[in-house]
């Protein structure tokens, strides 16, 4: 049938077209290192797929903190890429490498396993507007991205934290100023699905002073939920 050998032709001519043009406006390249030809190369998966290790952030929020890397190198440029330059894509890797974080926690006894209580992620808040202009929440959609890594065992994500008014950006402020901006403006959102046994691990991208964390871990606790650690992607 020529026609259609004619239609599958122009098809996939034109899928070739729109992959170049793609790559012209979105080029390929890992969102690490930006080695070319690839979204995520294997050395930058490497720097996070160690074992999570605990950090002792300034402002303690009293509650156990692990990271999957130092906030430097090609593991800081991958958090600022997918919180700055759009690349959602990396969503997916650091959920991929804090599902292999939560079996790892498991393993040393960290956290509870599945079997005892399930598993909810609460993404640490982020402002509104940032989300919007930067196009979507990373820490959100890493979170979701780990959930379906975790499957089939049923982990819960429920973005339940907010700020309350404008929160001023943090660049540049030093942890004591970081605490004073953020003390009482993290509240919980009103949540549906926080019944039953729960192990609760708060998430964010990078930790600096640890003063979102605190904030974070005591807007639940007056909420009457108990954050059993923090987990980030990399640590300052
Ligand atoms: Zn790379």
């Amino acid at each position: 049938m020529p026609e259609r050998v004619a239609f599958v032709s122009v098809v996939v001519g034109t899928l070739g077209r729109v992959r170049t043009l793609l790559d012209l406006v979105l080029p390929r390249e890992c969102g690490g290192c930006e080695a070319p030809g690839t979204l995520w190369c294997a050395r930058c998966a490497a720097a996070l797929s160690g074992e999570p290790f605990v950090v002792s952030p300034r402002i303690d929020p009293g509650v156990p903190v692990f990271a999957l890397g130092a906030h430097t190198g090609v593991a800081r440029r991958a958090v600022i890429a997918a919180k700055e330059r759009g690349r959602r894509d990396l969503a997916h890797q650091f959920g991929s490498a804090w599902a292999r974080a939560v079996s790892g926690l498991r393993v040393r006894g960290e956290i509870d396993p599945p079997e005892l209580s399930r598993l909810l992620l609460v993404p640490a808040p982020t402002r509104g507007r940032a989300a919007r202009v930067r196009g979507g929440d990373p820490v959100c959609a890493a979170a979701r991205a780990a959930a379906v890594a975790l499957l089939p065992e049923p982990v819960a994500v429920d973005p339940i934290l907010g700020f309350v008014g404008p929160v001023r950006d943090s660049v540049g402020l030093s942890a004591k100023e970081r605490s004073r901006n953020l003390s009482g403006r993290i509240r919980v959102e009103p949540s549906r699905r926080l019944g039953g046994p729960r192990t609760v691990l708060l998430v964010d991208d990078v930790l600096t002073t640890g003063a979102t964390a605190t904030e974070s871990v005591r807007a639940l606790a007056r909420a009457g939920v108990r954050v059993d650690g923090v987990l980030v992607i990399t640590a300052a």
